[in-house]
């Protein structure tokens, strides 16, 4: 298991390839066989972790808008919520391919577990990036195991696509500064102990005045506000949050000042991975249940997977799941080479988020009437999937980013 071994052997770098070329094994995911062991073993705990303990939960979670505790809690024991951290701070070690696959599973069965991870190893990530030894101690071991929740909060009521406009204030006064301003939609807000806040020190140097400030929630003036009535990922907790004249002292500064900016576009970069991994798993789940029904439900005499009609959705829908998992898994590699990642990653997230949320509608389809009651997991799919066209930049921000590479490629 990863709790005791917390596995982090060299990866090899043509998996992706092999993958890709290799024959591939039903049930939707292709042959395990060409991925390193780490990898194999990953899916294998991740997928089995999943089913056992996300699976029976996952509705009762949704309904009753429950934060997991207990299996966040088994998921640090696994090493899922500091997945690409070192070990040296407490981390599993493993590379960004892990973490996509990880999230796939996880995420498969429970998409609010998914969304809760995912802001988890943003957070670390973050941290681990920019800050310094002492700021790791403080901040990033103790939120390793997953029995301290972090956030990373960046959003305004007033700024969400264009992130460079910032308008919480940190003003320095002594060996503080003093944090004014209200944030939005943080992810894990509710339970988190560690925060990654993005805040101004110099307005007049627009998105080169923001800087990035690591907080406890014990901190004077910093107070949560209600959590978001959401459609869905309803497990996650999503609140706004707001600081009256909140003291930070100066050592809490991750990196340097006025790079916060860029610190954010790098850790969203990475964090889009765990976006289109997690979209992955819900379009994967939307798949299986639509074969499932159609394998069993009978009309005009045959089941209705035997209807042109309804195979035709599958293979779409299994198009655009492979797909989608091939664009993700790509945009990891590269990001675990080293190598530019932006437009992958924003390819992955794009085709991925497009992906559940087409398959999920499909999978209602497929099922008909039960497809709209919550007997079944169809319509949490379709309220799932809808935030990964949402949230770590919209679709129409993806395109951007896109865009802007592609031009740049071609030296436009
Ligand atoms: C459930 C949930 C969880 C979240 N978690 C976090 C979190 O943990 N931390 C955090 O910092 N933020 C978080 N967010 C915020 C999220 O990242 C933003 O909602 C998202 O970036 C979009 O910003 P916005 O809502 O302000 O929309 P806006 O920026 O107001 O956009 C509205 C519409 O205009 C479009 N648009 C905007 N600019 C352009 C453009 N230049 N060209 C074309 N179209 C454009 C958008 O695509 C969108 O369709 C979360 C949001 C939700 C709903």
């Amino acid at each position: 298991m990863f709790s005791t071994t917390r596995i982090s052997n060299k990866l090899c770098p043509n998996t992706i390839l092999k993958w890709i070329f290799k024959n591939q094994e039903g049930k939707g995911i292709a042959s395990l066989a060409s991925l390193s062991e780490t990898h194999q073993l990953l899916y294998k705990t991740c997928r089995d972790f999943a089913e056992g303990e996300l699976k029976p939960i996952a509705a009762k979670t949704d309904r009753e808008k429950l934060f997991p505790k207990k299996q966040i809690e088994e998921m640090g024991e696994l090493g899922l919520m500091a997945v690409c951290i070192p070990e040296n701070v407490g981390g599993t070690g493993l590379d960004y391919l892990s973490y996509a696959i990880a999230t796939e599973q996880i995420s498969r069965c429970c998409a609010s577990a998914g969304t809760i991870m995912a802001v988890q190893n943003i957070y670390v990530n973050a941290i681990n990036n920019f800050g310094n030894d002492k700021q790791k101690e403080e901040f990033l071991r103790p939120f390793t195991d997953g029995k301290q929740i972090g956030s990373f909060s960046l959003s305004e009521p007033g700024l969400g696509s264009d992130a460079s406009a910032v308008s919480t204030k940190a003003t320095k006064k002594g060996s503080n500064y003093i944090i004014n301003g209200t944030k939005s939609w943080t992810t894990n807000g509710f339970e988190s102990k560690g925060l990654v806040l993005f805040a101004s020190t110099d307005k007049s140097k627009k998105h080169k005045g923001i800087s990035c400030f690591l907080l406890k929630k014990t901190f004077p003036g910093f107070f949560v506000g209600k959590k978001e009535d959401k459609l869905g990922i309803r497990g996650s907790s999503t609140c706004g949050l707001v600081f009256e004249d909140c003291p930070v002292p100066e050592e809490n500064v991750l990196g340097e000042l006025g790079k916060g900016f860029n610190y954010a576009m790098i850790t969203l970069d990475a964090g889009r991975i765990g976006v289109a991994a997690q979209a992955c798993g819900i379009a994967q789940a939307s798949l299986e249940l639509a074969v499932d029904y159609a394998s069993k439900r009978n009309s005009f005499g045959v089941p209705i997977a035997k209807l042109q009609l309804i195979q035709n959705k599958i293979a779409d829908m299994a198009l655009r799941v492979e797909s989608a998992r091939l664009l993700t898994w790509r945009a990891a590699h590269l990001k675990d080479s080293n190598a530019s990642h932006s437009k992958e990653a924003a390819m992955a997230k794009l085709a991925a988020s497009e992906a559940a949320t087409y398959n999920a509608h499909q999978c209602i389809q497929v099922l008909g009437g039960m497809g709209y009651v919550s007997d079944m997991p169809a319509e949490r799919y379709y309220r799932d999937a809808r935030i990964t066209e949402i949230y770590e930049g919209t679709s129409e921000i993806q395109k951007i980013v896109i865009a802007a590479n592609v031009f740049k490629e071609y030296g436009v």
